[in-house]
Formats: structure tokens, sequence, C-alpha cells
């Protein structure tokens, strides 16, 4: 399960100005399709449209073969994990950070919940600990430990399509290759897409489509696209 796919979707916040036009692509069930692209070219857009924060005006986007304007919200919430850019946290632990969302959220359902997600040792590798309170101190955690925050909060709900919008942009680069170490080992069992700056954030990418100005200019492995530079 997971297989999403856009069909000739048209979209523009304000109905006079067509932002995507015409954007095709399908992601099947388990792979990674990154988007990349200039800052403004669409790519967080293509992001909310799949998560439905705005109805397109043209095509189609289906989850599994189902258009998702058919489905309900909550449904829709399930089935689509998004690891937003900034996030904001409660003032509260780490752990009850991680587990916002789900019931309980003790430190052993947050660990079992980790374990059924595959992502325990990513969840251990949290340098703060599950007690560590955040509150005054938490935000200045850095921005690579409220990545990691982020990620594992959406993780543990196990969606089986993960959104990773810019995730590691912020980040310097020793955290950024950790996070695409850990990313690259949690995406390999669900669809992922991720919104990147920059192909070298991708290499692993099943397929990578370049967006300008809301339209798709090229599309394919790492490799073909570097040697057309
Ligand atoms: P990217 O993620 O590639 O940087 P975006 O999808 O954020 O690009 O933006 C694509 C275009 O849509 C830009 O021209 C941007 O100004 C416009 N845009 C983004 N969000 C909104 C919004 N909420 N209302 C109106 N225009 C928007
Ligand atoms: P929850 O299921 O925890 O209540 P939501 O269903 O509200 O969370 O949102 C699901 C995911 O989408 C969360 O990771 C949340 O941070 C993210 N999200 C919600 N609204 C936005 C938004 N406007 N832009 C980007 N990400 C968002």
């Amino acid at each position: 399960a997971g297989e999403v796919r856009f069909d000739h979707v048209r979209f523009g916040y304000d109905p006079d100005r067509e932002i995507l036009h015409d954007v095709s692509f399908t992601v099947p069930p388990g792979r990674t399709l990154a988007i990349v692209g200039p800052s403004g070219a669409g790519k967080s857009t293509i992001a909310r449209t799949l998560f439905r924060f705005y109805d397109i005006q043209g095509g189609r986007i289906l989850i599994d073969g189902q258009d998702i304007a058919q489905v309900t919200q909550s449904s829709l919430r399930a089935s689509i994990g998004i690891v937003p850019q900034d996030m904001v946290l409660f003032n509260d632990t780490v752990g009850y950070n991680i587990g916002y969302g789900r019931a309980g959220a003790t430190q052993a359902e947050i660990e079992a919940a980790a374990r059924a997600a595959s992502i325990h040792d990513f969840i251990m590798r949290l340098p703060q600990g599950y007690d560590t309170r955040v509150g005054e101190r938490g935000l200045k955690l850095s921005g690579g430990e409220k990545q990691r925050v982020a990620i594992a909060r959406t993780l543990l709900k196990d969606p089986p399509v993960l959104v990773l919008d810019e995730a590691t942009s912020a980040l310097d680069s020793r955290t950024e290759m950790e996070i695409q170490d850990v990313l690259r080992n949690i995406a390999r069992k669900r669809t992922t897409l991720i919104v990147a700056h920059r192909l070298s954030t991708v290499v692993d990418a099943d397929e990578i489509i370049v967006l300008d100005q809301g339209r798709i200019i090229e599309r394919g492995r790492h490799a073909d696209l570097v040697r057309a530079d």
C-alpha cells in the first residue's frame, strides 16, 4: 500500500494565478520520489495539495488508486505523515513531544511504538533522552535535535506515505548526513516524498523530478540528472 499518483494536477492559491501546471508523477509503494528545484518552484505546494490543505483545480491526486477528494480528512491524515520544516515543541519532555497525538505516551509506550515502526535505534539516538524537560532549555535544542523529534513524532504514527518537507535544509552538514542516513533506512519500507533544495541530498531517491515555475522540467535518477547538468 502507499502508491501516490498526481494526474495532470493544476493548482493556484489564487484561481487567477496558477502555480502548478499539469503536474503528473507516480510513486510506487515503498519507493522514494525527490522533488527538487529553485525556491518558489512549487515544491511545498505539491506537499500541501497531497495533504489536502488546499483543493486542486484540475486533475486528480490518488493514493492507492483512490481520489483524495473522496476520502475523509481523518483517513487521509492516517495515511500521510508530514515532517514539517519547522516544528513547534511543547513545554514538556522530549518524550512527550515525540508521543504527542498518541494516547498515553509514556516512555514504555513510545519505545514499543518505535519498535513497531522500526525506528527504535533512531529514538535511542536522541541525544537529550526521554526525561529531559524541553521547557526554556528545550527551545535551545539544536536544529538537528528538533528535527529528530519531528521525524520521530511522525514516524511513530507509522504512515504508509511519508512527506519530508525540506527536512534537513537548515542543518549543518554533519547533522544533515546523520539524518539522511537514518531516513535512508526508515524510508525503505514506506512511500516517501522528499522535498529538497539540492540534488546532493537525494542521491538514493528512486526518482527525482526537477520542478521549475510549477512545471516538471526534468525527471530521472540522480546519475542521469547529474550527467545532464
Ligand atoms: P517552493 O516550495 O518550491 O519554494 P512554494 O510551493 O512554497 O515553492 O511556492 C510556489 C509559489 O506559490 C510561489 O510563487 C509562492 O510565492 C506561492 N505561494 C506559496 N504559498 C502561498 C500562499 N499560501 N498563498 C499564495 N501564494 C503562495
Ligand atoms: P496530529 O495528528 O498530531 O494532530 P495533524 O493531523 O494536525 O497532527 O498534522 C499532521 C502532521 O502535519 C503533523 O506532523 C503536523 O506538524 C503537520 N502539519 C499540520 N499542519 C501543517 C501545516 N499547515 N503545514 C505543515 N505541516 C503541518
